[in-house]
């Protein structure tokens, strides 16, 4: 029997099934070493909110490894380094990862594969976190796509590259099991002030917490999914985006679950392919990232580097803290500070209201996400914002402006969602809760509301800095 290991380098992979690393390590017969390492000097390190999310996966994937007769081994350090370490301490005849696509991750990965193979040790990399690598998705030239309609249609056409894998049940290790890490001693869990407290009453990290959204999602809300994914005031989207950012689960298996449901004649077709249309716009920012070093901080339109941002300390500390005095913003604002996560549609108002009603930079507000987000993504916050901000390589137009109040009444047409965490606001009438300022004083006073009091005045006029973006924008239009 295999004797010498094979190592198995966890990153955003956190599961046991459809793992395909993990799966041709187990398939090789040697003993499999799963090693996640926390790595906080690398590109894209979590934030505080991906790290409360990153220290209950560990534990769950931690509790999953163990009862198939496996154990996680925790380290921190560099990673590349650190794996290389404990290959050389375990004399493993290889190393098995699954590919990441940041430009820097690739290099680091490929480094790594260069020094192992060096040293005589195997290395393998696996395609685990796409239906299709980047570089498999083409243009007729055969050149990476920049728009995303005819790139999904072709990933849509080709679908996945391979099959999904079930769950490993049973994972041979060493007799003795290499040195790990007490998860608890990485402080990946805040605790004074404990902000994330609410965060685990929304949440269940890990990957069986990752299927039972998928399937309450498909059994109880998927059908309104196309026609109220869009209202904030509605529970109608899968929340799956934390589970895909840390690879609980993976597309593929989300795929495959949708079509199941759509061949059992359970799903609309054309609702289960609009919902996958938006897992293909992950897929699409990973394509992205993977051809532009430096998403998260370059223009894709390089002109967008010249535009006349303002430094604006105050603005921007209100937009952090959902004090800007427009509901629909301060509720998306106070949303993500309070369960880690925002609506798509009011992330897409937010982010708009600070690059273009404050004339902030993207990377500012992308940066506040990264910390803040438990779904935190170096592909799809970097091409989100990028696409909101109008700099991105198929971008919402930067003129095209939103504004806080008819967006506010159009997708929440009765404030329930700025009621719900808005709370100074929660009995203001219908007709005002978008635009209190407009309310009558007295009505306001009856509802226990004195702007600029209980509740901030707006701190800026949305007229004036829609006129002003526009000054902005057609300073550094090449036209
Ligand atoms: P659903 O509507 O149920 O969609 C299913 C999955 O498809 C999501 O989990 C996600 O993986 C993917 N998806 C959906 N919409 C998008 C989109 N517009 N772009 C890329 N993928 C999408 N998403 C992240 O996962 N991480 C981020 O850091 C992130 N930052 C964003 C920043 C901004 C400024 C904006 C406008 C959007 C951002 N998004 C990000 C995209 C989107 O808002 C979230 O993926 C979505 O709200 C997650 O909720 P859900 O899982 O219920 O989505």
């Amino acid at each position: 029997m295999e004797t010498q290991p094979i190592i198995v380098w966890l990153r955003r992979d956190l599961r046991l099934a459809d793992n395909p690393a993990m799966h041709a390590a187990r398939e090789s017969g040697a003993p499999v070493v799963p090693v996640f390492v926390f790595d906080e000097e690398e590109a894209f390190a979590p934030g505080g909110a991906a790290k409360w999310w990153l220290h209950r996966s560990l534990r769950a994937l931690s509790v999953d490894l163990t009862a198939a007769g496996s154990r996680l081994v925790l380290r921190r350090g560099r990673g590349a380094e650190t794996v290389a370490e404990i290959a050389r301490s375990l004399n493993a005849s290889a190393v098995f990862w699954n590919r990441r696509y940041a430009p820097a991750h690739v290099a680091a990965d490929k480094k790594l594969k260069a020094d192992l193979t060096a040293a005589g040790v195997e290395a393998k990399s696996f395609s685990a976190a796409l239906l299709r690598e980047p570089w498999e998705v083409e243009t007729k030239a055969g050149a990476p796509f920049r728009v995303y309609s005819p790139f999904w249609k072709v990933l849509r056409a080709a679908g996945p590259s391979r099959e999904a894998r079930p769950s490993l049940r049973k994972i041979r290790g060493l007799p003795k099991s290499p040195f790990t890490e007490d998860l608890d001693s990485w402080g990946l869990q805040p605790v004074h002030p404990d902000w994330a407290w609410e965060f685990a009453e929304v949440w269940r990290p890990g990957e069986a917490g990752a299927h039972e959204a998928l399937k309450a999602f498909l059994d109880e809300t998927a059908e309104y999914y196309a026609r109220d994914r869009d209202r904030p005031d509605r529970e109608a989207t899968s929340r799956l985006s934390p589970h895909l950012a840390f690879g609980e689960i993976s597309p593929l298996q989300v795929w495959r679950a949708t079509h199941a449901r759509i061949e059992a004649g359970e799903l609309d077709r054309e609702v289960g392919e609009k919902f996958l249309s938006e897992i293909g716009w992950r897929e699409f920012s990973y394509h992205l990232l993977y051809f532009n070093e430096g998403l998260e901080a370059a223009p894709l339109r390089a002109e967008f580097a010249a535009l006349p941002w303002r430094k604006d300390k105050k603005g921007f500390a209100a937009w952090t803290k959902g004090e800007t005095g427009f509901p629909v913003v301060d509720a998306g604002m106070r949303q993500l500070w309070r369960t880690g996560w925002m609506h798509n549609r009011v992330r897409m108002l937010v982010a708009s209201f600070l690059v273009k009603d404050l004339l902030i930079p993207w990377q500012d507000g992308a940066s506040w996400f990264w910390d803040t987000l438990v779904d935190a993504d170096p592909a799809n916050n970097s091409a989100s914002w990028q696409w909101v901000a109008g700099c991105g390589a198929d971008a919402a137009p930067f003129f095209r402006i939103f504004n806080p109040v008819t967006q506010g009444e159009k997708f929440d047409p009765h404030g329930a969602y700025v009621r719900r965490f808005v709370l100074e606001l929660s009995q203001a009438p219908d007709k005002f809760i978008h635009k209190p300022w407009e309310a009558p004083k007295d009505d306001l006073a009856s509802v226990g509301v004195t702007l600029g009091k209980t509740y901030p005045a707006r701190i800026v006029d949305h007229a004036f800095a829609r006129t002003r973006a526009l000054e902005a924008f057609r300073s550094i239009r090449k036209d």
